[in-house]
């Protein structure tokens, strides 16, 4: 028995394993920052009780590709009050962002981690494509580990980086050669690379062929996966095709929004084993289309779900794009039931896992795996009754319904209160680097 062991008491647990389902009255044993064991009626053997009564207890949300960074930018995107024109989340995240320095990007993170515990999320996919310099990189990590959220970090290029270079593949190789002898690396972190690749639907940031090939070489070289967004409207269709005729696609390749894929594109994902990150917000506020989430799916392609960015979504309430992703899928089908509350959930837990390669560790309450568990009370008005658990999660619940979160068996939030981080420190900081970004670039 260490000390910070411990027993889930009481709760209805959901466990998202498909071989241990629910257990309405169920106990989660924690031992040394993993799930021990999941039942009725367990033997504590003396570990620290939490008391789960009228709560649901959940694997935590799993996030499968966010720009922390731009945290600091929340809500930016559509202007603000006499600035004139709305700006549009590309040219606000790219103006900015090169007035970053790395205590920016390391405020913006950290604001970013708080508001991901404060909501259930102990998984996030740091997409960083504001590494101005190593150093960037560097702070966001530092964040992430203060934190203490399990992260994948793709480590990318800086926001207004020319179209015709390579991204510092250099500061790639460094990071990587520190991270394989230890340091900073934990548990929790594992590295990747995001990767431009043709650079989307906006000419002006088209990237030749010959840059990102070099890029995503250069990432496999290392063994890292690699992350590419593939944006825009269906007219934006040629992204993965292009991809695929370099033979660039592969089990270790996460294609981001791909709402303009074409069938044949579809097939091409699905033949070579890539994962697909949906952000169903961000996709409908910047004007993308529908998620192809039941195309995906039945393709067989492994789909998770995502934040993208708050200064376009306002919020990381994966409550919220679980609730999004279920209607719109349904809504596409013209049928109540093409998409349950059940597989919603699912894509954001053990399939998001999934996605990013870390379905052994995170994603459900199996036994074995490390301890990333939300406890979320019914008590609340938005809730007050307990009928269907996974119906409650994906249509009712919100992020100030989270009353527990631990990752990987560390307590983060607890009685609905963060407790590792300030948050009030957190954002007081927050609002001064912005500050200090705005007068820097104007
Ligand atoms: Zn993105």
């Amino acid at each position: 028995m260490r000390q910070d062991d411990l027993i889930i008491r009481s709760g209805y647990v959901v466990t998202m394993d498909p071989g241990l389902g629910d257990i309405p009255d169920g106990d989660v044993l924690v031992a040394g920052g993993r799930i021990a064991a999941v039942g009725p009626g367990l033997d504590g053997g003396g570990a620290r009780e939490l008391d789960a009564r009228g709560m649901i207890v959940a694997p935590g949300l799993v996030d499968t590709h966010w720009h922390l960074w731009n945290t600091l930018l929340r809500s930016m995107s559509g202007g603000t009050p006499g600035s004139g024109r709305p700006a549009g989340y590309f040219s606000v995240s790219l103006g900015l962002g090169q007035a970053f320095t790395d205590q920016d990007n390391y405020h913006g993170t950290l604001l970013a981690c708080a508001e991901a515990i404060s909501s259930g999320i102990t998984t996030v996919h740091d997409w960083s494509h504001n590494v101005r310099r190593p150093a960037h990189a560097e702070a966001e990590l530092r964040a992430l580990a203060q934190a203490g959220l399990r992260a994948r970090y793709s480590y990318g290029y800086a926001a207004g980086h020319p179209n015709d270079q390579a991204m510092d593949t250099d500061g790639l190789r460094a990071l990587h050669r520190g991270w394989t002898a230890g340091a900073g690396a934990g548990g929790l972190l594992t590295l990747g690379m995001a990767c431009r690749g043709p650079g989307g639907s906006n000419p002006a940031m088209r990237v030749p062929p010959r840059v990102y090939q070099r890029e995503m070489a250069a990432a496999r070289e290392l063994g890292l996966p690699v992350t590419v967004h593939a944006s825009g409207p269906p007219a934006a269709a040629g992204q993965i095709a292009a991809l695929a005729g370099a033979g660039l696609l592969g089990p270790d390749l996460q294609v981001v929004h791909a709402n303009s894929a074409t069938p044949a594109e579809i097939a091409q994902l699905a033949d070579a084993g890539c994962a697909v990150s949906l952000s169903p917000f961000s996709e409908l506020l910047i004007g993308y289309g529908l998620p192809r989430t039941a195309e995906l799916l039945a393709a067989g392609i492994r789909v998770g779900l995502s934040v993208d960015t708050t200064a376009l979504t306002g919020n990381a309430d994966m409550f919220a794009i679980m609730k999004l992703t279920q209607g719109l899928a349904n809504a596409t089908a013209h049928q109540e039931f093409a998409c349950t509350a059940r597989q919603a959930l699912a894509l954001g837990t053990l399939e998001g896992a999934r996605s990013l390669g870390l379905d052994g560790v995170t994603g459900s309450l199996t036994p074995g795996k490390r301890a990333d568990i939300i406890l979320v009370a019914t008590g609340h008005p938005n809730l007050g009754v307990l009928t269907d658990p996974a119906g409650l999660l994906v249509t009712a619940a919100q992020p100030g319904n989270v009353d527990t979160v631990l990752a990987d068996g560390q307590i983060l939030k607890r009685g609905g209160s963060l407790v590792t981080l300030d948050g009030e420190r957190i954002t007081a900081l927050a609002r001064e680097a912005l500050a200090r970004v705005r007068s820097r670039a104007a």
